[in-house]
């Protein structure tokens, strides 16, 4: 008997060359295999015998190869086409032939002889009944046409592997493993109509029938959407539970409400219901967890310092946790201004501090002193922030800006200094990646989410246009515009092209921009460089310049994506735009329109590189829209969610067989599911739930860091 944990080897025919094969595919062990599932069924058709088979109909003819014959031939357009033919005499000794084009080692696999099946249109050629390339079969000798299935799996294959051979192995893994045990309490299947897991397998790999392979399906895609919810809800209940939260509600007349009297402007009317929503969390003796998304420039920023703010009114710290230092700074300098009439480092005022890598030794022992005594009111930080040695008094409010750029782990690792001060802190993540509903609820399906789906008034639109090598001479005009912007004190970034996994090649790239444009596009504007390769105080220099408007053009690498905020700034240049994936480019142009001046993004695209059908899609959903939250369904539907998911620093088990495009419904009513029974079975304990527990744990693979610890402790 097989257990699914045995290495590959451990099937019948599967040896040491079969099981590396089998591991290009990702495939270790006997589970891996039977999860390795069918990309579709192909309909085989009846079976037929020769003599009345209907010509241009799907067929299965049965019968065995008794020659090869290997040709070559010119295809149109001359390209080589090697034609292999076998002819197959079938049980009453008619004969076919089955041809294949571009597959002449279709005959080692089939040599003379072998009994199989031939899927595919009948045709005749030239006198002979022929099916063009079909889906074979190998049968045994005994095999009987009442064992035929109308419905054969299709996998992903290699050429190394063709899915016929995959399917034989799954065959005979899934006859080898005894029943599959079934981690889905009965209750649960009765409720949503799901078939037994082992009937899921069998039917999957080996329909009856259509109605038998969607069921299979369904059970299946619950199974993946399920577990992942039972993990986060399961891990939110356990860490509630254990955690008791700090009362952070806004305190009258003091920080919170005095910041709010001196704003310059209103809130819109989503920046109030945020606050709303937040006090609400703030005030409930459980750690707040709650994800502020809206789209670059509706004002989470805001959000963020009223709801650290809060945190002082109750004599307590606030951390913000930016991704890079440029945005830290940034943070710093706004959270000053912003912060400037309730007095920032002076005697009664706020006291803030930043903490990032490039912090002198000195200045970080003195910051570090501060925290625990409890004298900083506010710290600013990066990942410098989790080190070892930073420690608060008692920390209040976590701030975690651009959460995607962190894992899990590292929002856990924050929210535990808060704990060492005992009680958990109130913890609000930040993203300005807008997230379709659907992955929201999957990424982030521990927390609650609030959008600010409303943007300040009087934001101009962007005007964003694409310019390929076709209208060259827009080039030159873009060159005139930008330096009329200039005249009328109006700055122009350019970004460079993104160079994936090379920030010396990008940087060295940016140089060679930079001094292109100062010394011949631009000889009479201040043109100024910021990269990625930079000490920091340079850069921060030079981001400094361009702030005060000494520097009229800024070339960028990626530095400036989140965050950076110019009023001034009114034309955004993204050089070889087809490099960036829709939210970058969307995050980019967020850079400009952010004063009362109209603002233009002009997207140079294809003048180095084809442009792909993919990348025309991208940039023309990005010239049609400003909408992040369409753009991010747009961006869903053209990656698929392979690579949005699959960032792997997610922490969350991988989806198979679900689709957050085409399974939102599904996607809904598990996460209902999986909250129903974790409220019922916070500890997933009852006797019916330990299976599942053991399945949830198993599909993490640890992934959720704390998930697995919650399991064993
Ligand atoms: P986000 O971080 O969501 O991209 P920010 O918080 O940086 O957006 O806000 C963008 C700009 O809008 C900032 O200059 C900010 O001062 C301004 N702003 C924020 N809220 C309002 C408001 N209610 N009315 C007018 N301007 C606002
Ligand atoms: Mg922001």
């Amino acid at each position: 008997m097989l257990a699914p944990d045995d290495p590959v080897t451990a099937i019948t025919g599967i040896g040491p060359a079969k099981a590396k094969a089998l591991g290009q595919l990702g495939i270790a062990t006997v589970r891996d295999l039977i999860e390795h599932y069918p990309r579709r069924h192909a309909d085989l058709g009846a079976i037929s015998s020769v003599e009345d088979a209907p010509i241009g109909d799907p067929v299965t003819l049965m019968g065995t190869i008794t020659s090869w014959e290997q040709r070559r031939a010119r295809a149109k357009g001359g390209r080589r086409l090697d034609i292999a033919t076998a002819t197959v005499r079938d049980r009453d000794g008619a004969y076919f032939t089955a041809t294949f084009f571009n597959q002449s080692w279709r005959e080692n696999q089939l040599p003379a002889g072998t009994f199989a099946s031939f899927s595919g249109k009948l045709k005749r050629f030239r006198g002979d009944l022929q099916v063009t390339m079909p889906e074979v079969t190998v049968l045994g000798d005994e095999e009987e046409p009442g064992n035929h299935r109308r419905l054969t799996p299709i996998y992903p294959a290699t050429s190394a592997l063709p899915s016929f051979r995959l399917a034989q192995w799954i065959e005979a893994a899934l006859d080898d493993l005894p029943p599959l045990p079934d981690h889905l309490p009965a209750s649960l299947k009765d409720e949503y109509d799901l078939v037994d897991l082992d009937f899921a397998f069998q039917q999957l790999h080996h329909p009856d029938d259509r109605a038998s392979a969607d069921a299979a399906t369904h059970r299946l895609k619950f199974d993946e959407l399920f577990t992942l919810q039972v993990g986060l809800q399961w891990r939110r209940v356990r860490l509630e539970a254990e955690v008791a939260g700090k009362d952070n509600s806004p305190v009258a007349g003091r920080f919170a409400a005095r910041f709010l009297e001196h704003l310059p402007f209103d809130p819109t009317g989503a920046q109030h219901r945020a606050f709303d929503r937040i006090a609400a969390d703030l005030k409930r003796d459980r750690p707040m967890h709650r994800l502020l998304q809206g789209d670059v420039g509706s004002g989470k920023t805001l959000v963020a310092v009223w709801t650290m703010l809060c945190a002082v009114d109750n004599d307590r710290q606030a951390a913000l946790m930016a991704p890079t230092e440029v945005l830290a700074e940034q943070h710093l300098r706004t959270l000053t201004d912003l912060l400037a009439p309730l007095g920032v480092n002076v005697l009664d005022g706020l006291r803030i501090e930043a903490l990032t890598s490039s912090t002198p030794t000195s200045e970080r022992r003195r910051i570090l002193g501060e925290l625990l005594s409890g004298d900083v009111d506010v710290i600013i930080g990066t990942h410098a922030l989790l080190e070892e040695g930073v420690r608060f008094a008692d920390l209040g409010v976590v701030v975690i800006d651009e959460q995607h750029r962190f894992g899990v782990g590292q929002r856990v690792r924050l929210r535990q200094k808060g704990e060492e001060a005992g009680g958990g802190p109130d913890v609000l993540v930040m993203t300005a990646t807008p997230i379709p509903r659907s992955l929201a609820l999957t990424l982030y399906g521990d927390l609650d989410v609030t959008v600010l789906d409303e943007l300040p008034p009087g934001r101009k639109p962007i005007v964003t246009q694409l310019i390929t090598p076709r209208e060259a001479a827009r080039r030159q005009g873009l060159y005139g515009f930008v330096r009329e912007q200039a005249q009328r004190g109006l700055q122009t970034y350019v970004v460079c092209p993104l160079v994936e996994g090379s920030e010396a090649i990008e940087a060295a790239s940016a140089e060679q921009t930079h001094r292109r444009l100062a010394e011949e596009v631009w000889p009479d504007l201040e043109v100024g460089l910021v990269h990625g390769r930079m000490r920091s105080d340079v850069k921060e220099g030079v981001m400094s310049a361009f702030r005060r408007g000494e520097i009229h053009v800024l070339v960028a690498t990626t530095v400036i994506e989140v965050g950076v905020d110019v009023a001034a700034a009114s034309v955004m240049v993204i050089e070889d735009a087809e490099r960036f994936g829709i939210s970058q480019l969307h995050q980019l142009r967020g850079r400009v329109g952010r004063g009362a001046e109209k603002s233009y993004c002009v997207l140079f695209a294809g003048w180095n590189a084809p442009l792909t059908d993919e990348a025309v899609r991208r940039l023309e959903a990005v010239t049609a829209t400003t909408d992040g939250f369409e753009l991010a369904e747009v961006d869903l539907e053209i990656r698929g969610e392979g690579q949005l998911f699959g960032e792997r620093q997610s922490g969350l088990p991988d989806l198979k067989l679900a689709r957050l495009t085409r399974d939102r419904k599904l996607i809904e009513q598990t996460r209902e599911a999986a909250r129903t029974l974790v409220e019922a079975d916070p500890d997933l304990d009852e006797r019916t739930n330990h299976a599942l527990r053991a399945e949830v744990v198993r599909r993490y693979r640890g992934g959720l860091e704390e998930l697995e610890a919650l399991a064993t402790g």
